[in-house]
């Protein structure tokens, strides 16, 4: 899962970039408005944090902007505290979700969480597929209970899998989500991670279907 994140207190975003980076997603950080718009105008992230005081382009700005582009992606503003009229703003100008600054770290991490799995369509915050449970809380992944150690890329490639069970994926889309934008993409190491992680799981759930992509079910290929 890639992140969007947007927000000028470089104490802040460097705080959230760690915490988000280390729950197992790939973020882009933006300090403007300007940047953060050009990013989530020609990017493809599964869901954006964006601060609306923000300086060359205001945050509701960037979002309606967004928005009237057809970029649908769930966006969660951060809000100054207690402005009713900021959150107002925000959801109206198309934000899925809002939080008032300042937030404890765990509830912006569950509002993400809540968004992303609302987006795939999932019920509950730990996905299964076949033997297989993947804890979006804790960026766990179990096999009959038992715990199977992922590297990062290995976990964020299997994360972003499970949440699209079921549907054919393809190389660029798992590029795409699984590495932020500084990172030196290659397609190729793509397959490399899929071979690593049907054997870490020891079941083989991850089909290969020629020509278009991956595709994880719950019953082995
Ligand atoms: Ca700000």
């Amino acid at each position: 899962m890639r992140l969007l994140l947007v927000e000028d207190e470089p104490a802040l975003q460097r705080q959230l970039k760690t915490a988000l980076e280390g729950v197992g997603y790939a973020v882009d950080a933006a300090g403007d408005g300007e940047d953060g718009h050009f990013l989530g105008a020609t990017e493809t992230y599964d869901a954006v944090i964006l601060d609306l005081g923000l300086p060359k382009i205001d945050g509701i700005t960037v979002l309606e902007r967004w928005r009237r582009d057809g970029r649908a992606m769930p966006v969660l503003v951060l809000t100054a505290r207690d402005s009713w009229s900021d959150k107002v703003a925000g959801l109206d100008a198309g934000a899925d979700d809002y939080l008032a600054k300042p937030f404890q770290m765990e509830e912006l991490l569950a509002r993400v969480r809540a968004l992303i799995r609302r987006t795939s369509g999932l019920a509950s915050s730990e996905i299964e597929a076949g033997p297989v449970v993947l804890d979006t809380r804790s960026s766990r992944v179990t096999v009959n209970g038992e715990a199977v150690r992922l590297t990062a890329q290995e976990y964020k490639l299997l994360a972003y899998l499970m949440h699209h069970k079921g549907k054919v994926i393809s190389r660029t889309e798992l590029t795409e989500h699984i590495y932020d934008q500084d990172f030196d993409r290659d397609s190729n190491t793509i397959e490399v991670f899929v071979t690593r992680i049907r054997k870490k799981l020891g079941v083989d759930l991850i089909r290969t279907v020629r020509g278009l992509g991956y595709c994880l079910e719950d019953t082995p290929a």
